[in-house]
């Protein structure tokens, strides 16, 4: 297998023409290459800056998981230090996590974050919606987020052997018409389902509201996790 390692766009794009398949810190793709065979290509984005940013309103997609830290929002660093060992953390990559995994622990962070993505194609780069991304599943160069005003994640402690654990993203956001919008996200099994309402009431009026929405709908355990982290970051925001 040729590792390709491009460091500009154009270079990454002719990698993707030529047929290199992407490549992150092959955590899950290392065992399904012995098993199944190796690519005769593989891109990895480690080198082109646009895959590796990080900071206000942006993650690259080649950034390794243990580098997120407080300069993005809460929800995003506390959903990637729950990711795995620190070994997984040290290898894995955004893009991976996002894009090639199940688990997806990075994932309901991102739709709290109301994440647009960077991707490549063969034919150039452009912006797309979550929903796209995991569809469609293109090259991921990176996220970019409006920042929140406060935001919250727990992924419960989970059984070994059993189901994934479930994971409950918040954040309050500003609208530009000078309100503000709650979203939860939660990853429920394999499931995930994102949900946004208004939250300029009291936080009794935002829960019910949140009821109504297919969160409503959630297994009871569930459904009381949502409540306390909801409860939680209704009361953060309102300190801002
Ligand atoms: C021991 C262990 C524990 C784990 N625990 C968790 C956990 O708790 N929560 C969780 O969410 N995950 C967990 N994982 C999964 C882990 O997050 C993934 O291994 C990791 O995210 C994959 O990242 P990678 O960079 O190694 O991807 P790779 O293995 O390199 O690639 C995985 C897939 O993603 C694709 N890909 C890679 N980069 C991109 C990109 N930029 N654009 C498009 N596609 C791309 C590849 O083509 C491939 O199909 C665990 C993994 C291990 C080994």
């Amino acid at each position: 297998m040729l590792l390709r390692l491009p460091t500009s766009l154009s270079e990454a794009q002719e990698c993707l023409t030529e047929g290199a398949i992407p490549v992150g810190g092959a955590t899950l793709v290392w065992a399904a290459w012995q098993r199944d065979g190796f690519p005769e290509q593989a891109v990895s984005l480690r080198e082109v800056p646009q895959a590796n940013v990080l900071g206000a309103g942006e993650v690259g997609a080649a950034v390794l998981l243990h580098r997120i830290d407080e300069r993005v929002p809460e929800v995003l660093r506390l959903a990637a230090s729950g990711i795995g060992t620190g070994a997984v953390r040290r290898t894995a990559t955004v893009g991976g996590n996002i894009v090639g995994s199940t688990l997806r622990c990075l994932l309901p962070a991102a739709l709290v974050l109301n994440a647009r993505a960077q991707v490549l194609a063969a034919e150039g780069p452009f912006e797309t919606d979550l929903a796209e991304l995991l569809a469609k599943k293109p090259l991921l160069l990176s996220l970019h987020w409006d920042e929140p005003l406060v935001s919250g994640y727990l992924k419960v402690s989970e059984a070994p052997g059993g189901p994934p654990p479930l994971v409950v993203a918040t954040a309050v956001h500003s609208t530009e018409e000078g309100g503000r919008v709650l979203r939860v996200a939660v990853r429920d099994g394999y499931e995930f389902l994102s949900e946004s309402v208004p939250c300029d009431t009291d936080a009794e009026s935002v829960l019910d509201a949140l009821s109504g929405t297919a969160i409503g709908a959630l297994p009871a355990e569930a459904r009381e996790v949502v409540r306390e982290q909801v409860a939680s970051v209704l009361e953060r925001a309102a300190e801002r």
